[in-house]
């Protein structure tokens, strides 16, 4: 067992040699509290609220409806995706911002069924990943009713065996929300097409945390929220990726009047847009997605590279500090040690854990709890330092010494 005093040390050093220190700043925390759950619920950028106070105050109270034009309401969901869209290795126009991430998989796996052919024409199964975070998959369902698909739920590892002539396309997570294991995009996705079917990701726990790469590996569709990595506050909005070499023929389930080649035609005809408007549904959430825009400021300058660096030496170091202060069988880490397979969370299985993560709270680490019995702490590079993961370390040591071990 190390001692310590030498990790403490250690987070020290680290921290002092930590490019992205800076930018911790930048966001609305306290000293009291180690943030752990930052891939639930990101941190507030501490300048939105002045942001949005302008919004309301200036945009909505006084331009009222000018500024649909004037402020740039109107446009907001493609210039948002173009925001986002270097932060997941997308080229400008491929990503339009609205809606929630569960309706966005609606939309991005009926518009693959049909990008696909449709069932009649012999591809008539969605490959799904079958361990997925639960909306996915009731959607998902939902969606495969409807196009007279027939669903087939695996091991995200085993969807590039399973694609064959029969496959449409797959839906599946880049990083799982429970275990926080990375999965292979770039080998499904080449395994995928090269039977001849879609790849759909889910990138709500690896946008803002590791490269994604979407153009360079051929993604076909995506979605992803806002609100865990990237910062964007409780419930903003999320997004929809789409291809380029897929707009023409994207056929939307949800064709709203926003993503009409001519929406203020007011055309009893629907006529798409073109580009990656046509994901576009409805009137915006204007206040939600304004301050996502601004919370999105705290990436200027940053490489994804280099966030993945932090993540990776982070989660280690957390790692290392569990098993130093931890007695041995107390808690089993889910999460896998090879860096090629790790996203930007550890979860530790824990019989105890639905004690332990109340009492960790009230000691200042806030994590979350996935029943039965996973304790979930989440690594967010731009606001969590070294000496933040050997303090839950030792805070869950703590806790864990004044319950009887079982
Ligand atoms: C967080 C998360 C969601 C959230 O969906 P909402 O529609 O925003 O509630 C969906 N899928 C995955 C994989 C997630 O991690």
């Amino acid at each position: 067992m190390s001692d310590p005093k030498d990790l403490k040390q250690e987070a020290e050093r680290l921290d002092a040699a930590d490019p992205l220190a800076a930018h911790r700043a930048k966001f609305a925390l306290d000293e009291e509290t180690v943030y752990l759950d930052g891939n639930s619920l990101g941190a507030l950028p501490a300048h939105v609220p002045a942001r949005m106070a302008e919004v309301v105050g200036r945009e909505w109270g006084e331009l009222r409806i000018r500024s649909w034009d004037e402020s740039g309401w109107w446009t907001a969901p493609e210039r948002i995706g173009d925001r986002i869209a270097p932060l997941v290795g997308a080229a400008p126009g491929q990503i339009v911002v609205g809606d929630s991430t569960s309706v966005n998989v609606f939309k991005a796996v009926v518009a693959a069924a049909r990008l696909a052919g449709g069932a009649g024409e012999g591809r008539d199964e969605i490959l799904v990943d079958g361990t997925t975070f639960p909306t996915d998959g009731y959607i998902a369902e939902s969606a495969a009713r409807m196009t007279g698909h027939r669903i087939v739920a695996l091991d995200p590892a085993d969807i590039p065996g399973a694609a064959n002539e029969r496959t449409a396309l797959a839906l599946v997570n880049h990083v799982d929300y429970r275990t926080g294991r990375l999965h292979d995009l770039p080998g499904t996705t080449a395994a995928l097409h090269a039977a001849g079917a879609l790849a759909v990701w889910d990138l709500c726990h690896s946008a803002g945390a590791l490269p994604v790469g979407l153009d360079a590996h051929g993604v076909d569709l995506a979605v992803g929220c806002t609100y865990k990595y990237l910062n964007g506050g409780p419930g903003s909005p999320a997004y929809l990726y789409v291809a380029e070499r897929h707009q023409a023929r994207f056929d939307s389930p949800l064709p709203g009047w926003t993503s009409h080649a001519d929406p203020f035609g007011m055309t009893p005809g629907y006529r798409a847009a073109d580009g990656a408007v046509r994901g576009r549904v409805g009137t915006p959430d204007i206040l939600s997605m304004l301050a996502l825009e601004a919370a999105l400021d705290v990436w200027d300058g940053v490489a994804v590279e280099e966030v993945r660096a932090k993540s990776l030496a982070l989660t280690d170091f957390f790692l290392e500090c569990v098993r130093a202060y931890v007695p041995e069988g107390r808690v089993v880490p889910v999460t896998p040690e090879p860096h090629g397979e790790r996203g930007s969370q550890v979860a530790l299985s824990c019989p105890d854990a639905p004690v332990v993560m109340p009492e960790l709270i009230k000691r200042g680490v806030v994590g979350d709890l996935r029943r039965p019995d996973l304790l979930r702490f989440g690594f967010t590079p731009l606001y969590v330092g070294f000496a933040d993961a050997e303090r839950a370390a030792r805070v869950l040591a703590e806790v864990l010494a004044g319950l009887p071990a079982d």
